[in-house]
């Protein structure tokens, strides 16, 4: 998975959900502190480095990155 091309904030879709790859970049106010990738539910990679997301297919995002899509990891 970690050889997945990682998806650019430039991408369409990455701007179109405020996608950063450091979570605590971000300047949207929809972020709340200690949310990233790796607590989102949407995300099956590892705990560092880069992984999958559903919204992103066929591609990584930041293992500690971000978007407004972000859905915390049912317990
Ligand atoms: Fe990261 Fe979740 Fe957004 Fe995917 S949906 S980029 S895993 S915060």
């Amino acid at each position: 998975a970690d050889d997945l091309p990682h998806v650019s904030e430039a991408d369409p879709t990455a701007k179109a959900l405020g996608y950063v790859e450091d979570a605590t970049k971000t300047t949207d106010a929809k972020h709340k502190p200690g949310d990233n990738c790796v607590n989102c539910q949407f995300y099956s990679g590892a705990a560092t480095g880069y992984g999958p997301c559903q919204l992103f297919p066929g591609k990584a995002v930041s293992a500690k990155g971000w978007c407004i899509s972000h859905t915390a990891k049912q317990a």
